[in-house]
């Protein structure tokens, strides 16, 4: 894949870029490997004024990087504003809590005949970070915030649509303050991971996107004993039960689906209603799913831009068009429209059946299948027929209901009456084959940490 800026909104090559060559690999790798020895000694006070300053320069360039963001890969001009506040807000979290996050935890020094004992958490090293184009900013911030401030170096290799922002981050540690290696950007194809990852000084690495990407840069970090957090994909269940306010759940079932274009590993992507609740919910869906304005992701009024990527618009077809083939009826959208740029209508489908594609697969883009159900046991079984398990979504004003979707789903996050969202004080990640180890929270900071245990005698 060239890397380049290429607009979903007009389908035009906007600017290109060569990748950087092993020679400049090898230099980078270098200075992050310099850049951790430098960052670790540094002190968490030090680190906090660092990316405190980080912050700030986020907020102070918000706009021009939210057009940045919206020219590569097309989400509104809203959503990418929001998107760049919201670093800003993770990493003065960070900034704030990650030194009480990795304080030392005493153990119980009698129970193992010492003076003292306790378990101090230090940084790993140099972390790479493969990262998607769907969040460009959040993705990358939301690794890169608490992997600095436990003292690890970060080598972003950004997915090869989004270079512009990629280049932006590079820069952005640096002009904080922070060491020159400490976080860089590495201009390259996904080929050149698997010998990134071999180096002797990469310690771990971390990959958000598609299934089979990270089962590739798992077997390679296999290879080489080393740690790994995976966040893929997700085909979240969205369960609608009769005691909901169903016209609540139907308008954030709308946003829930068509969040980022159709293009959030959270997105609610199954829609699971009890057939008490069917009728009301599907009218109120299918009219916001319909009422969701589509255009020009740069103006404000727009709901729905183009779909990131060429090859992207065309799976979502397909899925649409399989599904359709085998029997299954589009409520509302479904066409792909005769003009330039990647763009795909929010669209509703009944009668998904197992024999479908749509069933099993991931539909990155705003495309809403939706279940009806006799039970809650039903809805329960057929939201966790899925490989997937990252999100799930419940709407129910029963409390003993309520308890038993926290208990029965599949998933890393379980939000009832409201959208799956990921917060930096809530850890974020999946289960199945969603991936495994945390970002965010408490949680995430010590992914990349050697939990060292300390025994005095
Ligand atoms: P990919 O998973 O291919 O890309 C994500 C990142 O991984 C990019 O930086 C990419 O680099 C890199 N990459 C791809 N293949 C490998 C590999 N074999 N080894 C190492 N790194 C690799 O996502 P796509 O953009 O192709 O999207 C395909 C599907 O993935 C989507 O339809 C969706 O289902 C899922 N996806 C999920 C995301 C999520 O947030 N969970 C985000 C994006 C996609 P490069 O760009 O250079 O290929």
């Amino acid at each position: 894949m060239a890397i380049a800026t290429v607009n979903p909104t007009t389908g035009q090559t906007e600017r290109t870029f060569e990748p950087h060559t092993d020679a400049e690999v090898e230099r980078r790798i270098a200075n992050a490997r310099a850049g951790f020895e430098e960052l670790c000694r540094t002190t968490f006070a030090q680190r906090a004024v660092w990316m405190r300053a980080a912050a700030d320069l986020l907020d102070s360039d918000g706009d021009d990087i939210a057009r940045t963001m919206t020219t590569e890969m097309g989400k509104t001009l809203a959503a990418a504003k929001a998107e760049a506040t919201k670093c800003a807000t993770a990493m003065r979290f960070y900034a704030e809590h990650a030194e009480a996050f990795l304080a030392d935890v005493p153990a119980d020094a009698e129970a193992v005949k010492a003076k003292n004992a306790y378990v101090t958490y230090q940084p790993l090293g140099v972390v790479l970070a493969v990262m998607p184009w769907n969040f460009p900013l959040w993705q990358v911030v939301r690794f890169a915030a608490p992997a600095l401030m436990a003292g690890n170096a970060g080598l972003l290799k950004h997915a090869s649509n989004v270079p512009q922002t990629a280049l932006y981050l590079g820069e952005l540690f640096a002009r904080a303050g922070f060491p020159d290696g400490a976080f860089q950007t590495l201009l390259v194809g996904s080929q050149a991971v698997a010998g990134i990852i071999a180096d002797d000084r990469v310690q771990a690495a971390t990959l958000t996107g598609s299934e089979g990407a990270g089962r590739s840069l798992a077997a390679e970090a296999g290879k080489h004993l080393k740690k790994t957090v995976l966040e893929l994909g997700g085909s979240d269940p969205y369960v609608v039960m009769p005691s909901a306010d169903l016209a609540r759940a139907a308008e954030v079932a709308a946003t829930a689906r068509c969040q980022n274009n159709g293009q959030s590993c959270i997105a609610a992507k199954r829609f699971i209603v009890h057939k008490d609740a069917y009728d009301e919910f599907t009218e109120h869906f299918v009219k916001a799913m319909s009422q969701l304005t589509v255009g020009d992701p740069m103006h404000e009024s727009t709901d729905v831009g183009p779909l990131a990527t060429e090859q992207g618009r065309s799976d979502v077809a397909e899925l649409v068009a399989d599904a359709v083939e085998g029997g299954a009826r589009v409520l509302v959208g479904g066409e792909v429209p005769e003009q330039d740029g990647w763009w795909y209508p929010p669209t509703v489908v009944t009668g998904v059946t197992e024999r479908m594609r749509m069933f099993q697969e991931e539909v990155f883009g705003p495309v809403a299948a939706l279940y009806r159900v006799d039970s809650y046991d039903e809805a329960v079984a057929l939201a966790n027929a899925t490989t997937f398990g990252l999100g799930a979504n419940a709407w129910t004003s029963d409390a003993g209901e309520r308890d038993r979707f926290v208990r029965d789903l599949q998933a890393g996050l379980v939000f009832v009456n409201g959208m799956v969202t990921s917060y930096p004080h809530l850890p974020f990640g999946g289960v199945k084959n969603s991936g495994y180890g945390r970002e965010l929270s408490a949680v995430g900071i010590k992914e990349f940490c050697n939990a060292k245990a300390v025994w005095i005698g």
